[in-house]
């Protein structure tokens, strides 16, 4: 991996366990990629962490990986209202969510019944964790939801107009939970990851062309890591960003600068 990467979040994490020792996450969508990244940075800041995965192998892939000691993996496809609940319930104390889940069609989004299966995993998928986690992270007193915006909150995307439209509308969810929630001391914040090599990117890396132009309109030349997006999420998750609520970070390279 980069080194700056690694000394990223090494440092982040060292940081981060001032706030997180003894605090308990949950991380959707963290059996992978990003999500995963995420939960271990968590885990290595002391917190007691709960990764979720779609389905069933994913997560026993998951727990099968060195990387991801104390992590404990639960089954959660986030289209379900009743799962989500009822895993949400089962916490006794919660301070932090992480809202990781999501997917893309790449050149399927056309069509309205995929389009509307985006965007139920990732956005309205994103408002059932909230919905079910409030009560939970008012009762921590310093509660904290990070949700995973993209590059494509901000630009179109003629092959993946639901995956464009539901990060767009994490961008209005985000904004809007962090006036609705602040009477409950819930700070409400998004990241925009770049374009970060993980299994959800694997056909843009594959595509010699794409991955070229990502390239070089990204200042910093190189894909993101997944671990590159950590340190962003333990700070908005933390106290040491007390007074940010509803802020949306990109974590990108410089792409959106160009
Ligand atoms: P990934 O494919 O590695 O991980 C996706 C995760 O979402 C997995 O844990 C999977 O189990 C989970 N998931 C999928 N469908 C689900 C469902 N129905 N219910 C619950 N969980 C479900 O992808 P990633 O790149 O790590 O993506 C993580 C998040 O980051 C996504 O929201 C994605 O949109 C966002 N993102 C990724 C990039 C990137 O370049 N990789 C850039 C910006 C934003």
């Amino acid at each position: 991996m980069n080194v700056a990467v690694t000394q990223a979040e090494t440092l982040a994490t060292d940081w981060a366990r001032v706030f997180f020792a003894g605090k308990s996450v949950l991380v959707t969508g963290g059996t992978s990629g990003i999500g995963a990244a995420i939960a271990s940075g968590f885990v290595s800041s002391g917190a007691s962490v709960v990764a979720t995965g779609a389905t069933l192998a994913e997560v026993e892939r998951a727990q099968s990986e060195p990387g991801h000691a104390g992590i404990v993996f639960h089954e959660l496809d986030v289209r379900d209202g009743e799962a989500v609940t009822d895993l949400i319930g089962s916490f006794e104390r919660l301070d932090v969510l992480v809202n990781c889940a999501g997917i893309i069609r790449r050149g399927h989004e056309l069509d309205p019944d995929i389009f509307a299966s985006v965007v139920d995993i990732n956005l309205n998928g994103t408002m059932r964790t909230c919905s079910a986690a409030r009560a939970l992270l008012a009762k921590s007193g310093q509660g904290a939801i990070v949700n995973t915006a993209s590059m494509l909150s901000f630009q179109g995307g003629g092959l993946v107009p639901a995956y464009s439209a539901s990060k767009g509308g994490i961008v209005q969810l985000t904004k809007s939970l962090a006036i609705a929630y602040a009477d409950d001391n819930i700070r409400v914040n998004a990241v925009a990851p770049g374009w970060i090599a993980t299994p959800l990117t694997e056909a843009l890396q594959a595509d010699p062309e794409r991955s070229e132009a990502i390239l070089s309109r990204t200042p910093m030349k190189r894909w993101g890591q997944p671990q590159d997006i950590v340190g962003g999420v333990l700070f908005l998750a933390s106290p040491a960003a007390a007074f940010v609520t509803g802020a949306i970070l990109p974590i990108d390279g410089g792409y959106l600068t160009t």
